[in-house]
Protein backbone atom coordinates (compact mmCIF):
# COMPACT_ATOMS: atom_id res chain seq x y z
CA UNK A 1 0.00 0.00 0.00
CA UNK A 2 2.83 2.15 0.85
CA UNK A 3 4.52 1.34 -2.21
CA UNK A 4 1.52 2.09 -4.38
CA UNK A 5 0.94 5.61 -2.89
CA UNK A 6 4.62 6.28 -3.48
CA UNK A 7 4.78 5.19 -6.97
CA UNK A 8 1.35 7.04 -7.22
CA UNK A 9 3.01 10.24 -6.15
CA UNK A 10 6.93 9.87 -7.34
CA UNK A 11 6.47 8.16 -10.97
CA UNK A 12 6.47 11.27 -13.53
CA UNK A 13 4.49 11.24 -16.51
CA UNK A 14 6.39 12.70 -19.63
CA UNK A 15 4.37 13.70 -22.55
CA UNK A 16 6.30 13.19 -26.04
CA UNK A 17 9.50 11.16 -24.47
CA UNK A 18 11.78 9.28 -25.91
CA UNK A 19 9.54 10.44 -29.29
CA UNK A 20 5.87 12.73 -30.29
CA UNK A 21 3.31 10.29 -28.83
CA UNK A 22 4.75 8.42 -26.19
CA UNK A 23 4.25 9.40 -22.23
CA UNK A 24 7.26 8.01 -20.58
CA UNK A 25 6.80 7.35 -17.24
CA UNK A 26 10.10 8.86 -14.98
CA UNK A 27 10.81 6.76 -11.99
CA UNK A 28 14.30 9.22 -10.91
CA UNK A 29 11.65 11.07 -8.98
CA UNK A 30 11.00 7.74 -7.03
CA UNK A 31 14.69 6.66 -6.24
CA UNK A 32 15.71 9.87 -4.76
CA UNK A 33 12.71 9.49 -2.04
CA UNK A 34 14.27 7.11 -0.06
CA UNK A 35 11.27 6.05 1.87
CA UNK A 36 9.45 5.76 -1.50
CA UNK A 37 12.12 3.54 -2.91
CA UNK A 38 12.74 1.65 0.29
CA UNK A 39 8.71 0.92 0.12
CA UNK A 40 8.88 -0.22 -3.74
CA UNK A 41 11.76 -2.08 -3.26
CA UNK A 42 10.06 -4.75 -0.16
CA UNK A 43 6.59 -4.45 -2.42
CA UNK A 44 9.00 -6.00 -5.46
CA UNK A 45 10.89 -8.43 -3.24
CA UNK A 46 7.17 -10.41 -2.16
CA UNK A 47 7.77 -11.62 -5.43
CA UNK A 48 10.54 -13.79 -4.26
CA UNK A 49 8.33 -15.12 -0.69
CA UNK A 50 5.24 -17.71 -0.59
CA UNK A 51 2.48 -16.41 1.80
CA UNK A 52 4.67 -17.30 4.70
CA UNK A 53 7.29 -15.30 4.08
CA UNK A 54 9.76 -17.94 2.80
CA UNK A 55 12.19 -16.91 -0.02
CA UNK A 56 11.39 -19.44 -2.40
CA UNK A 57 13.85 -17.93 -5.56
CA UNK A 58 17.59 -18.57 -5.87
CA UNK A 59 18.48 -16.07 -8.00
CA UNK A 60 16.61 -12.29 -9.32
CA UNK A 61 17.43 -11.43 -12.54
CA UNK A 62 17.15 -7.84 -13.44
CA UNK A 63 17.23 -6.14 -17.12
CA UNK A 64 19.44 -3.26 -18.23
CA UNK A 65 19.22 -0.89 -17.04
CA UNK A 66 16.40 0.36 -15.07
CA UNK A 67 15.72 -3.00 -13.97
CA UNK A 68 19.06 -3.24 -12.48
CA UNK A 69 18.08 -0.36 -10.11
CA UNK A 70 15.84 -2.41 -8.94
CA UNK A 71 16.90 -5.72 -8.76
CA UNK A 72 19.88 -5.58 -6.93
CA UNK A 73 18.24 -4.25 -3.73
CA UNK A 74 15.81 -7.11 -3.96
CA UNK A 75 18.30 -9.97 -4.38
CA UNK A 76 19.99 -8.10 -1.15
CA UNK A 77 16.44 -8.25 0.64
CA UNK A 78 15.82 -11.86 -0.22
CA UNK A 79 19.66 -12.82 0.52
CA UNK A 80 19.96 -14.56 -3.16
CA UNK A 81 22.07 -13.78 -5.78
CA UNK A 82 21.90 -10.55 -8.23
CA UNK A 83 22.34 -11.54 -11.89
CA UNK A 84 22.39 -8.57 -15.06
CA UNK A 85 20.85 -9.12 -18.21
CA UNK A 86 22.37 -7.07 -20.85
CA UNK A 87 22.14 -5.42 -24.15
CA UNK A 88 24.94 -7.08 -26.74
CA UNK A 89 28.30 -7.05 -26.11
CA UNK A 90 28.41 -5.77 -22.58
CA UNK A 91 29.04 -8.96 -20.57
CA UNK A 92 32.76 -9.67 -21.11
CA UNK A 93 32.45 -14.30 -20.77
CA UNK A 94 30.54 -16.76 -22.46
CA UNK A 95 27.25 -15.77 -22.73
CA UNK A 96 23.75 -16.66 -24.03
CA UNK A 97 22.05 -14.41 -26.65
CA UNK A 98 18.16 -13.99 -27.37
CA UNK A 99 17.31 -11.82 -30.15
CA UNK A 100 13.39 -9.83 -30.37
CA UNK A 101 11.87 -7.55 -32.33
CA UNK A 102 10.92 -3.87 -31.22
CA UNK A 103 8.27 -1.79 -32.64
CA UNK A 104 11.40 -0.35 -34.90
CA UNK A 105 14.09 -2.98 -35.45
CA UNK A 106 15.33 -5.46 -33.21
CA UNK A 107 17.12 -6.01 -29.41
CA UNK A 108 19.70 -8.85 -28.29
CA UNK A 109 19.49 -9.46 -24.70
CA UNK A 110 22.66 -11.62 -23.46
CA UNK A 111 23.01 -13.38 -20.05
CA UNK A 112 25.98 -15.19 -18.93
CA UNK A 113 26.12 -19.02 -19.25
CA UNK A 114 27.21 -19.46 -15.83
CA UNK A 115 25.23 -16.96 -14.30
CA UNK A 116 22.16 -19.58 -13.49
CA UNK A 117 22.49 -22.86 -12.60
CA UNK A 118 20.22 -25.69 -13.99
CA UNK A 119 16.97 -26.49 -11.53
CA UNK A 120 17.47 -22.05 -9.78
CA UNK A 121 14.51 -20.80 -9.39
CA UNK A 122 14.33 -17.29 -10.87
CA UNK A 123 12.63 -13.84 -10.01
CA UNK A 124 12.65 -11.40 -12.90
CA UNK A 125 12.27 -7.67 -12.02
CA UNK A 126 12.31 -4.81 -13.91
CA UNK A 127 10.48 -0.89 -13.94
CA UNK A 128 7.90 -1.40 -16.89
CA UNK A 129 5.97 -4.30 -18.94
CA UNK A 130 5.21 -2.92 -22.01
CA UNK A 131 4.92 -5.10 -24.87
CA UNK A 132 6.34 -8.03 -22.75
CA UNK A 133 9.40 -8.45 -25.21
CA UNK A 134 11.98 -7.71 -23.09
CA UNK A 135 10.01 -9.85 -20.26
CA UNK A 136 9.40 -13.05 -22.21
CA UNK A 137 13.08 -12.56 -24.16
CA UNK A 138 15.17 -12.55 -20.19
CA UNK A 139 12.62 -16.04 -19.09
CA UNK A 140 14.43 -17.53 -22.59
CA UNK A 141 17.65 -16.68 -21.48
CA UNK A 142 17.10 -18.06 -17.48
CA UNK A 143 15.89 -21.36 -19.79
CA UNK A 144 18.88 -21.54 -21.90
CA UNK A 145 20.76 -21.91 -18.56
CA UNK A 146 18.73 -24.47 -17.18
CA UNK A 147 16.86 -21.94 -14.57
CA UNK A 148 13.03 -21.64 -14.69
CA UNK A 149 11.70 -18.08 -14.44
CA UNK A 150 8.96 -18.50 -11.11
CA UNK A 151 7.89 -14.86 -10.87
CA UNK A 152 8.26 -11.33 -12.31
CA UNK A 153 7.28 -7.97 -10.62
CA UNK A 154 7.36 -5.17 -12.10
CA UNK A 155 6.90 -1.39 -10.99
CA UNK A 156 4.09 -0.06 -13.81
CA UNK A 157 2.35 -2.41 -16.21
CA UNK A 158 0.78 -0.52 -19.28
CA UNK A 159 -2.27 -2.79 -19.79
CA UNK A 160 -3.19 -1.02 -22.98
CA UNK A 161 -0.14 -2.73 -24.73
CA UNK A 162 -0.31 -6.80 -24.78
CA UNK A 163 2.79 -7.50 -22.44
CA UNK A 164 0.46 -10.34 -20.29
CA UNK A 165 -0.39 -11.64 -23.55
CA UNK A 166 3.44 -11.98 -24.83
CA UNK A 167 4.25 -13.32 -21.63
CA UNK A 168 2.29 -16.32 -21.16
CA UNK A 169 1.68 -18.04 -18.00
CA UNK A 170 4.39 -16.43 -15.56
CA UNK A 171 3.20 -15.17 -13.09
CA UNK A 172 3.48 -11.41 -12.52
CA UNK A 173 3.07 -8.58 -10.28
CA UNK A 174 2.80 -4.98 -11.34
CA UNK A 175 2.81 -2.72 -8.12
CA UNK A 176 0.91 0.19 -10.28
CA UNK A 177 -1.24 -0.87 -13.85
CA UNK A 178 -2.25 2.34 -16.02
P1 LIG B 1 8.72 -4.08 -23.44
O1 LIG B 1 9.84 -4.97 -23.84
O2 LIG B 1 8.00 -3.51 -24.62
O3 LIG B 1 7.78 -4.72 -22.45
O4 LIG B 1 9.35 -2.79 -22.78
C1 LIG B 1 9.83 -2.85 -21.50
C2 LIG B 1 11.15 -2.15 -21.42
O5 LIG B 1 11.07 -0.84 -21.96
C3 LIG B 1 11.54 -2.04 -19.97
O6 LIG B 1 12.87 -2.48 -19.83
C4 LIG B 1 11.38 -0.58 -19.64
O7 LIG B 1 12.47 -0.12 -18.90
C5 LIG B 1 11.26 0.14 -20.98
N1 LIG B 1 10.09 1.06 -21.04
C6 LIG B 1 9.07 1.00 -21.89
N2 LIG B 1 8.20 2.00 -21.70
C7 LIG B 1 8.68 2.72 -20.70
C8 LIG B 1 8.24 3.91 -20.01
O8 LIG B 1 7.21 4.52 -20.28
N3 LIG B 1 9.03 4.32 -18.99
C9 LIG B 1 10.17 3.68 -18.65
N4 LIG B 1 10.60 2.60 -19.27
C10 LIG B 1 9.89 2.12 -20.29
Amino acid sequence: EEAREALARLVVDVPDFPEPGIVFKDITPLLADPSGFAAVVAALAAGGRDADGVVVVDKVVGMEARGFIFAAPVALALGVGFVPVRKAGKLPRATHGVSYALEYGEATLELHEDAIGAGDRVLVIDDVLATGGTVAATVQLIERCGGVATAAAMLLELSFLPGRATIGDLPLTALMVV
